[in-house]
């Protein structure tokens, strides 16, 4: 993916009060662009259906972020905070945002940057610690940069305007050059996520592939980051074991020496839902089949996991794999 395809904009009238606005109607000004009350309630969106889920990622839609909600987390970061977009251009089966979004989980690219910026600089300067903050749980940041090329500049702008605070995000892609330059990059935390190849190809649409990913780690780590690596979502397949161990055979081959020391894992194993289903077989009727009555459970109403005991010897094989190739890694958690 080295660039976005969007068929229509929709936007919010204000937004041409806002540089990045006025820059984002320019860029796209050969694009329909239809004007919107509210980027939360676009009325023709919500009655297209569930086998239109890809012509609608193929919107983009322009406003202000009006919430500004953080929630408290304990993973990685302390808290996650809505940051300058929600909602994705690409497709992955089981993207959490459909939750949310359902199929309305198109891109949406909020212009009024500074105020996001700046209450978060103020929450950090008001904090009596140093708190990891998760601004990209919402969106892709590394893709949303393609839009707005402004990723670069929101950190700096962070990182100059308080002493206190690091940013974190993880990121299916290898667009990474924005990252490169930033002037203190231990207080800035990209987290690659990684999944065996054929799941990338046949279940997360318009990613990058395993290699790019593998070789963006590796230009992260010898420009000065530390290795983040997610794997995730963990997804068991009749091929779970073989695929993942090819996985981690990959990366010991061509991750360098550097990005294989001390790298910090997070364990994710892929949740799902009704909604997912409905969308998938509806939109993408030749895809793979993610949903298993035979490994998962319900978790709620609609609500998919897979079941304790599968997970339990799950994590128990890739707990050992990792540890056995990479032997001063931590396994931040496993859920
Ligand atoms: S890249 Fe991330 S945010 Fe985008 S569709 Fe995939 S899982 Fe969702």
């Amino acid at each position: 993916m080295t660039n976005t395809n969007f068929k229509r904009i929709y936007y919010e009238k204000d937004i041409i009060n806002y540089p990045l606005g006025k820059y984002l109607i320019e860029k796209y000004n050969n694009i329909p662009q239809i004007q919107i009350t509210s980027h939360n309630n676009i009325e023709e969106l919500r009655k297209y259906e569930n086998k239109d889920f890809s012509t609608l990622k193929n919107y983009l839609v322009i406003g202000t972020r009006k919430t500004h909600k953080y929630t408290e987390n304990h993973k990685i970061s302390d808290f996650l905070v809505p940051f300058t977009s929600s909602g994705c251009y690409a497709m992955c089966m089981y993207c959490y945002l459909v939750c949310n979004y359902n199929k309305c989980s198109y891109l949406r690219v909020f212009v009024n940057t500074e105020e996001i910026l700046n209450k978060l600089i103020n929450f950090s300067n008001n904090s009596d610690r140093e708190l990891i903050f998760e601004i990209g749980s919402n969106s892709d940041l590394l893709l949303e940069n393609l839009v707005t090329n402004s990723l670069a500049s929101n950190i700096e702008y962070f990182l100059h305007n308080t002493s206190k605070g690091k940013l974190t995000f993880p990121t299916k892609f290898n667009l990474i050059n924005p990252l490169l330059n930033i002037s203190d990059k231990n207080r800035v935390l990209p987290r690659m996520s990684l999944n065996p190849e054929n799941i990338i190809s046949n279940v997360e649409f318009r990613t990058s592939n395993l290699k790019e990913r593998i070789k963006a780690i590796n230009t992260l780590v010898e420009s000065g980051y530390k290795p983040y690596i997610l794997i995730a979502p963990i997804i068991i397949t009749d091929n779970f074991k073989e695929d993942y161990f090819n996985l981690i055979s990959f990366m010991k081959k061509h991750l360098i020496k550097k990005a294989q020391e001390k790298i910090t894992f997070e364990l994710i194993f892929m949740t799902y839902s009704y909604i997912h289903r409905k969308i998938n077989e509806e939109a993408f009727p030749n895809a793979i089949t993610l949903y298993s009555n035979t490994l998962m459970t319900s978790r709620g109403i609609g609500k998919y996991h897979y079941k304790d005991n599968i997970k339990k010897e799950s994590s128990i094989f890739l707990t050992n794999l990792i540890n056995n190739n990479f032997k001063d890694c931590t396994i931040k958690y496993i859920v």
